[in-house]
């Protein structure tokens, strides 16, 4: 990396720091849910199914992946959608399904024309209002500040809980037995040009199920951040 790829790193690292949310407030027994990298034909609507019961959840999806399932599937893109609005979950912008560089991970992948572009395809897409951005990867660079122009809230959730979507399912569902008030637990439902798989169907029940039984009110992440 040379010299002024340092110093520009620092920078966005900074920006990273300050606009970007890992958690909510620690003093409430409120934990967010959110599912990166939908639609997916087979997992959005079985994790919506296998998590009924719990009100809003955030999903951050790809404004490539909801386009390509509209078009090609979309009496199923219709249920993902009717889903969504029924329950009161969240939809946020993710990103570009691509396999990013290291230069990407750090200066980002996505110009202000992407994200506007993406943010108005995935508004019309799925009739809702969004307010979130989830980095893929967890890239940064001036996507965080491309953000702020757009009003959405960067929101990179709870590292300390983040596992690989295809590790072992029981790896995974001990990761998330840590979960502590105020986290921001990000999951897979669906699949990306680098990562094939993920176990999210093994693993949701039973982690939903030892969240609920530690007495903590799951939601999206806008409800936590607010406190509403
Ligand atoms: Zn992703």
């Amino acid at each position: 990396m040379s010299k002024l790829q340092t110093v520009l790193h620092a920078a966005f690292l900074f920006d990273w720091l300050r606009y970007a949310h890992f958690s909510g407030p620690s003093n409430t027994n409120r934990v967010a849910l959110s599912f990166d990298d939908g639609p997916n034909t087979d997992y959005t609507k079985k994790c919506s199914i296998y998590s009924k019961g719990i009100k809003s959840r955030q999903y951050s999806f790809d404004s490539g992946h909801a386009l390509q399932l509209s078009e090609q599937r979309p009496g199923q893109f219709d249920r993902i959608r009717s889903a969504i609005q029924v329950g009161g979950h969240e939809v946020g912008l993710h990103g570009k399904d691509l396999i990013p560089t290291w230069q990407d991970r750090i200066f980002g992948t996505m110009t202000e024309e992407d994200m506007a572009e993406g943010l108005e395809s995935l508004k019309r897409l799925s009739v809702c209002s969004i307010k979130l951005f989830r980095p893929h990867y967890g890239q940064a660079g001036p996507n965080i500040l491309h953000t702020q122009k757009l009003g959405l809230t960067t929101v990179l959730g709870t590292l300390s809980r983040m596992i690989h979507p295809a590790k072992p399912a029981d790896a995974q569902i001990r990761k998330y037995q840590d979960t502590q008030p105020g986290d921001i637990l990000i999951f897979h439902d669906g699949i990306t040009v680098v990562w094939a798989d993920t176990c999210i169907l093994d693993i949701l029940p039973t982690v939903l199920q030892q969240l609920l039984a530690k007495g903590y009110a799951l939601g999206t992440v806008s409800k936590l951040l607010s406190g509403s």
